[in-house]
């Protein structure tokens, strides 16, 4: 499809509650999601008797709907009806569209919920997060970035929203380290562990059959957001990233790679490559951007990072665009300075800037 990577299906998806045997054992299974980006890709590994699964959609009666017409499909037990069992579900990180439904599964199922511990905990932590904490934080932090208070605070005035897209996650749970080995269906998969889009994103690697559940670390057409939180202020998201890109250096660029959205593809390295230099043309745009903002443009300008969005984002943002905007403006700034490109600080107006060193 032009972007030099091949979509070895072409075109070709699974209907929402219907499956596509993507590679020998593996079944590929689609989601709907309520945003922009419509899906989410899940995958049914046969297991011996049974099946595991991977990720779970988000809390949707519609996506309960489709999994359950699957479970009936496969012959799966579930809600004390016998039948094939699922082995483990494992979920790949802790957004919503990813864990949202694993503390159903798991209890329909009656299995385990696999994950690794950062994952876990920040689902635990971000389930329990108050409204009002959530609201007053995330607003402060975008206000002393330089967004308008008011706008700041009606971005966030649903407080969490985290808490409604989940289903609790399960209270117990088995934890997946980098480089841990699973056994199933007969393949090896290697726990690959990225960052930068979540703290420890959990991928698996079969070496044998060459097939990547990449999760939202590797994505096709897209890049998964990388924000700095007011959670951790002095984060540095997108550092974390592409340093991560080291771990999938044994992948081979023939391997087939089952992304969370879009299509599968092969092409993994030539995709990282891809994703490296889109981060290097936003971080040069912003380098550029700080050093022709100065009247004289000899530098000196200092900017906020709402004054850097338009630097980031040439095209015209809605109210959501910008919250998800300032989120990646930050890292892009977090990553200069943590080069030493930039240095931000707080000015005597109570609004942090950055400016070149
Ligand atoms: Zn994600």
């Amino acid at each position: 499809m032009g972007d030099g990577l091949d979509y070895p299906l072409g075109e070709r998806r699974p209907a929402a509650a219907e499956t596509i045997e993507i590679a020998p054992g593996i079944h590929w299974l689609r989601m709907p999601l309520p945003f922009q980006l419509d899906h989410i890709n899940l995958w049914l590994l046969e297991d011996g008797e049974g099946y595991a699964i991977v990720d779970s959609g988000l809390l949707l009666d519609e996506t309960k709907a489709h999994w359950l017409a699957i479970f009936e499909r496969f012959g799966i037990a579930h809600g004390g009806r016998a039948g094939k069992p699922v082995t483990r579900l494992i979920v790949t990180h802790f957004h919503p569209d990813h864990i949202g439904l694993a503390g159903w599964l798991t209890d329909l199922l009656d299995t385990e919920l696999w994950i690794t511990r950062t994952e876990w905990l920040m689902a635990r932590m971000l389930y329990l997060d108050s409204d009002a904490v959530n609201h007053r934080s995330m607003a402060d932090f975008y206000a002393l970035h330089g967004l308008a208070p008011e706008l700041a605070d009606r971005m966030f005035s649903g407080g969490n929203t985290y808490r409604r897209r989940v289903a609790e996650a399960p209270f117990h749970h088995r934890r997946l380290c980098a480089g841990d080995v699973l056994e199933i269906g007969g393949r090896r998969w290697e726990i690959i562990v990225g960052t930068g889009h979540a703290p420890e994103h959990a991928c698996l690697w079969a070496a044998d059959g060459g097939v990547l559940i990449s999760g939202d670390q590797i994505l096709p057409k897209i890049t998964p957001n990388i924000s700095v939180w007011a959670s951790e202020p002095d984060a540095s998201p997108l550092e974390d990233y592409l340093g991560s890109f080291a771990n999938f250096a044994g992948v081979p660029d023939d391997a087939l790679v089952l992304p969370s959205h879009n299509l599968p593809f092969r092409g993994v390295q030539t995709r990282i490559g891809q994703i490296v230099d889109h981060h290097r043309v936003r971080l040069e745009r912003l380098t550029d951007g700080f050093a022709d903002s100065s009247p004289d443009g000899s530098g000196g300008a200092r900017l906020s990072a709402a004054d850097a969005v338009p630097l980031l984002f040439r095209r015209e943002l809605d109210f959501h665009q910008m919250g998800f905007a300032m989120g990646e403006c930050l890292a892009h700034l977090a990553y200069l300075e943590g080069e030493g490109t930039l240095a931000g600080r707080l000015d005597p107006d109570g609004i942090h800037r950055f400016g070149q060193t």
